[in-house]
């Protein structure tokens, strides 16, 4: 299945979740079994060179493939939550999205020192929330090996705010 296949499978929704913002929908991709199977299969394609000990997603569509690419490559799968979700001892990070605030925590023994984390997101729009989760590994002590999402927004800019880090997407807009 190629890249445009996969792009045919995204749903633009206007208006969502406020005026102005045109949502990127994965679910009908989700809902395809090919093009899940697909999606991961060149997720992992691109990072399984980058030899990842654990996969980072982050509430909630990054569970999804995260959790599948984490099965996939053989990882860990450890997930930042929004606050208060998690049991444990958590560190959290405040962060700006494209429509709005929002903030993530991770358990604070969540990585080994040293280990290679890939972080997985569904959407790449500003960067801001993938920077919060880049910050927070390295915090924890993790190394972040690259950064894997299905969709970039390229007029955002996000892969700036990520400058100095391997990001990489399956579809660009
Ligand atoms: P950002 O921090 O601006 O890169 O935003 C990324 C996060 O917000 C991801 O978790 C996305 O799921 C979500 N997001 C931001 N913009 C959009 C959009 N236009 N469509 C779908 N999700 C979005």
């Amino acid at each position: 299945m190629s890249t445009s296949d996969l792009a045919a499978k995204i749903r633009d929704v206007p208006d969502f979740p406020r005026q102005g913002i045109v949502f990127k929908d994965i679910m009908p991709l989700l809902g395809d079994a090919a093009a899940l199977r697909a999606a991961v299969e060149a997720l992992a394609e691109w990072a399984e060179p980058r030899r990842p000990d654990v996969i980072l997603g982050a509430e909630a569509r990054g569970f999804i493939l995260g959790g599948a690419l984490a099965y996939r490559l053989g990882c860990a799968f450890v997930p930042a939550r929004k606050p208060g979700k998690l049991p444990w001892h958590t560190v959290s990070v405040k962060y700006a999205l494209e429509y709005g605030f929002d903030a993530l925590e991770l358990h604070a023994d969540a990585f080994e020192k040293g280990q290679r984390v890939l972080v997985h997101d569904d959407v790449l729009a500003t960067g801001g929330t993938a920077k919060a989760k880049v910050d927070l590994v390295e915090q924890l002590g993790g190394q972040v090996v690259g950064l894997a999402f299905v969709i970039e927004l390229g007029f955002l800019n996000g892969r700036e705010r990520l400058a100095g880090y391997d990001v990489h997407s399956l579809v660009t807009y």
